[in-house]
């Protein structure tokens, strides 16, 4: 017997995730990294397909991807940072920085927190997703919450692009 609002980690182990957008709408774009317009390529994490550019290190993560590779690394899905990404943005002055889905400009987002300066993330207007330039996902990490847990996120990304070994 078990309860069904116990959902553990170990439950999400056997969801299965999308590896093709359901409906017809597929992407026939190769996608491009927006800041230097060489092709990404896909890094498997966990269950989750990185979008990662080798020349400048930066990353794409699809909607809702964050959130996958929080659950998947046993921390918590839920912190106020994660929702201020929701937020429109601003198009940057220079603007010329591509969606690698939908090749529309990105916006810029800014997160605050408390005691530390904003970070400032590239966002697709259509929500597409989130670019994150080299270490900027670990930076947004690192600042939520304690107890969320995303300490473990942090570690598993810092092993998967080879930056940093255990200290
Ligand atoms: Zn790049
Ligand atoms: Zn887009």
């Amino acid at each position: 017997m078990h309860s069904p609002h116990q959902l553990s980690c170990d439950a999400l182990d056997s969801v299965s995730l999308p590896k093709h957008d359901a409906g017809g709408e597929t992407h026939a774009v190769i996608p491009v990294c927006p800041r230097c317009d060489v092709e990404l390529f896909i890094l498997r994490f966990k269950d989750v397909e990185v979008d990662f550019c080798h020349r400048c290190r930066g990353l794409w993560l699809d909607a809702g991807e964050l959130e996958v590779l929080l659950q998947q690394t046993g921390a918590r899905t839920v912190d106020p940072i994660l929702r201020s990404l929701q937020q429109e943005g601003t198009l940057p002055s220079g603007g010329k920085h591509l969606c690698p889905r939908c090749d529309k400009p990105l916006r810029e987002i800014s997160v605050t927190q408390a005691g530390a300066a904003p970070l400032v993330l590239d966002r697709c207007p259509f929500n597409h997703g989130l670019w994150f330039d080299a270490d900027e996902l670990q930076e947004l990490l690192a600042d939520f919450a304690p107890e969320s847990g995303a300490s473990k996120t942090i570690g598993y990304l810092n092993e998967l692009l080879g930056m940093k070994n255990k200290t």
